[in-house]
């Protein structure tokens, strides 16, 4: 019943130019199609039509709307509705502007977050740039000090290499003297113990310093964990918004 009395003036308020027909649409008892609402109970702020008094409210009182509602227009109930939809629709005003406002927060609040977040990603970069830098000198250094070494001992081979070739050319061509020859190959043998001590010392230099990336656990950990770079989490008292 109480719908009634709403539907009025908010039909009234969407159109003050309504045919006549629509406004004897508003007058019909949307209980009772055919009946014209004509009775209003004070006991129960209801409105209705002839059916309806006669069936929900046979012991109240009821007053004609015919006869009560002439000077209704100029009355305080009135007066009083008209303001409260005002100052309603004053609120509703006021709370579009704050929804708008809440809008417009909503945006602020992920670019901040947005940066917030790509800030802090770009600091994880320039932290790993920086080790990376630091570890790749490292590394070249490493290289540059075994290359160096290394070459130093294919220097001292190649030498080596040089010696003893020069040495078999040496004694090749005193074969022809047997003088010569042993006297040339007594040196030589002297020379070639030398040689073959340096040898030793060079093949037991030769070999490749190992060393390796030890990954940094803490790091190893970070990976492996799915909430690494952190989360989104709702402030304290703000998860249950937006129920409508
Ligand atoms: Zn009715
Ligand atoms: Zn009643």
């Amino acid at each position: 019943m109480a719908r009634s009395i709403t539907s009025g003036p908010a039909d009234n308020h969407s159109g003050s130019s309504s045919s006549s027909s629509r406004t004897e649409d508003v007058q019909k008892c949307p209980d009772h199609p055919l009946e014209e609402i004509k009775f209003f109970c004070p006991t129960h702020d209801s409105i209705g039509c002839v059916a309806c008094h006669t069936l929900n409210h046979a012991t109240c009182d009821k007053q004609y709307i015919p006869d009560m509602s002439a000077n209704f227009k100029y009355s305080r109930d009135y007066k009083n509705m008209l303001d409260e939809f005002q100052a309603t629709y004053s609120n509703t005003c006021m709370h579009v502007q704050e929804i708008d406002s809440c809008l417009k927060e909503v945006d602020k609040l992920s670019t901040s977050e947005i940066n917030k977040l790509q800030q802090f990603k770009a600091l994880i970069i320039a932290y790993l740039d920086q080790r990376e830098k630091e570890l790749l000198v490292e590394i070249k250094k490493r290289r540059d000090q075994d290359t160096a070494a290394l070459e130093k001992l294919q220097t001292a081979a190649k030498a080596l290499q040089s010696d003893l070739d020069k040495s078999q050319v040496n004694l090749k061509a005193h074969e022809a003297n047997s003088n010569h020859l042993f006297i040339a190959a007594k040196r030589a043998q002297a020379m070639l113990n030398q040689l073959q001590t340096t040898l030793e010392v060079i093949k037991r230099q030769t070999q490749v310093r190992q060393y390796t990336l030890q990954k940094d656990p803490l790091v190893e950990t970070l990976l492996k964990n799915k909430d690494g770079m952190g989360e989104i989490v709702s402030r304290p008292g703000n998860d249950k918004l937006y129920s409508l």
